[in-house]
């Protein structure tokens, strides 16, 4: 738990806006190459256990909201654009989340045009 609050830290994330977006991130990218000053837990598998856990607690408490995968239906693949762009290119967390925010303009200004449901993949779009 002490690695992920220092990953926070380094990401200059807020623990209010940690999600299951962040958890993955953590998990799929930083654990795969962190080099963090030992001593640090590198498990996955320990990792999102006590992770899972956190969110739960977190949401029982009501510090961080529901997921937000149930009110932003672009949510999911918006997270898999940013960590694509993520593990892929050396972007800063602020230039991501700019091109992430004009990625999910071009497609709801599509599914106004009539497009009507969101089946781009990450492919498409990166
Ligand atoms: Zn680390």
């Amino acid at each position: 738990m002490a690695h992920f609050a220092h990953w926070l830290s380094v990401e200059k994330t807020t623990l209010n806006r940690v999600g299951e977006q962040t958890v993955f991130r953590f998990l799929s990218v930083h654990l795969a190459i962190c080099n963090c000053p030992y001593p640090v837990h590198r498990t996955v598998h320990e990792s999102r256990a006590a992770l899972r856990h956190l969110l739960n607690v977190l949401r029982k408490s009501g510090a961080i909201v529901n997921r937000p995968e149930d009110r932003d239906p672009l949510y999911l693949d918006l997270s898999r654009f940013d960590g694509y762009m993520d593990r892929v290119s050396e972007l800063s967390p602020s230039t991501r989340r700019q091109r992430v925010s004009i990625v999910r303009k071009f497609l709801l200004t599509e599914h106004e045009k009539g497009v009507g449901t969101f089946k781009f993949q990450v492919q498409q779009i990166s």
